[in-house]
């Protein structure tokens, strides 16, 4: 990534290979194969426009979230409540099974997601998590939530995912979990972080909240590790305003994240049923108005994921073509990326 280009060079090559396809990107727009501008020049400059329509606003509506609120507006059921059922305990199963995990633990936030998950590891003072430093900083306000060291190790240039062949390194005897983040929705690599909370027996904890329906290796990212973590704030690929979830295959971790989110108390899964248990909690509970978009939006998301993972590989493809433009690799085992933002 030596050759240098001239802001005047870059501009002119650019427009040439058709930059106005990127600027036309914007989900849902599907853009694969609907080619350059046809006098090869953007409208910018007085080319004929590829996309003629107005860009989609966000979020999407998908048609059934004035019709799920209203039904919980109407029925006065505004709080999760202590059944195992209502639109929260829905979302949590549907969430679960669309991506292929055991268990799913709804909550106010992708940060709560993150802070109750170490809190059920019982990550405190003294403690380090291996993680990165490029993030969005909510990641470290997690670790630090809970008085623990967050240790970052570089992310690799070609792939600005976090570099799995540094994580060892960066751990002792304090090192307690691994917080690698699927950076822009795009897979870090997996194998590497697993192999090395394998050989040191800590946990991994993937940080999903940009990354909901990427996969590694034809496994939705957020269920390779011991737990992976989701926001659903507005700007994320699955929105509902505000709102998270924590995933995870190990049933028991998932109970204790429960009660991490939920002020100590367990899961009801019959009426009085819910036990205390002593763990650091919180009150990280989503309510039943975002489960409610949440579980009109989901019914959709996949085909949006697909849009997105097309677009996203063409415009790669096209940019690499433009000197002294590198677009970020994806990593070999990175079976598909989430492409936020
Ligand atoms: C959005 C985000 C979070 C935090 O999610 P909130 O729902 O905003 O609390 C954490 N980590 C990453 C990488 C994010 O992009």
């Amino acid at each position: 990534m030596t050759e240098q280009f001239s802001r005047r060079d870059f501009l002119s090559t650019s427009s040439q290979v058709g930059l106005a396809a990127v600027f036309a990107g914007a989900v849902p727009t599907v853009l694969v194969g609907s080619g350059a501008s046809p006098d090869g020049k953007p409208a910018v400059l007085g080319g004929t426009p590829m996309n003629k329509a107005s860009y989609s606003g966000w979020p999407i509506l998908q048609g059934d979230e004035e019709k799920n609120i209203l039904e919980i507006l109407r029925a006065g059921q505004w709080f999760r409540g202590y059944q195992n059922q209502g639109m929260v305990a829905e979302f949590e199963k549907e969430f679960a099974t669309a991506n292929g995990a055991n268990a799913c633990v709804a909550t106010s936030n992708g940060t709560g997601a993150l802070i109750a998950t170490l809190a059920a590891l019982d990550i405190g003072p003294g403690d380090e998590v291996v993680t990165t430093p490029w993030t969005f900083i909510a990641t470290i306000n997690s670790i630090i939530a809970h008085f623990a060291l967050p240790v970052p190790i570089d992310v690799d240039l070609e792939t600005f995912q976090l570099d799995g062949k540094l994580a060892d390194a960066a751990c002792n005897e304090n090192t307690r979990c691994l917080l690698p983040v699927h950076i822009g929705g795009a897979p870090a690599n997996m194998d590497e972080f697993i192999a090395v909370g394998k050989k040191r027996n800590i946990r991994v904890i993937e940080d999903a909240c940009q990354a909901h329906f990427g996969q590694w290796r034809g496994k939705k990212l957020g269920t390779l590790g011991d737990a992976g973590c989701f926001s659903f704030q507005v700007s994320k690929n699955l929105p509902s305003g505000e709102g998270g979830a924590v995933l995870t295959n190990d049933e028991d971790l998932a109970e204790r994240i429960y009660r991490c989110h939920n002020n100590c108390t367990g899961r009801r899964t019959k009426a009085l049923d819910g036990s205390y248990g002593m763990v650091r909690a919180f009150n990280f509970r989503m309510a039943e108005f975002p489960a409610a978009v949440l579980r009109a939006q989901l019914k959709h998301v996949e085909k949006f994921a697909a849009i997105r993972e097309a677009n996203g590989r063409y415009l790669n493809k096209l940019l690499a073509d433009v000197p002294g433009v590198y677009p970020a690799k994806i990593e070999e085992g990175g079976t598909m990326s989430a492409w936020h933002l």
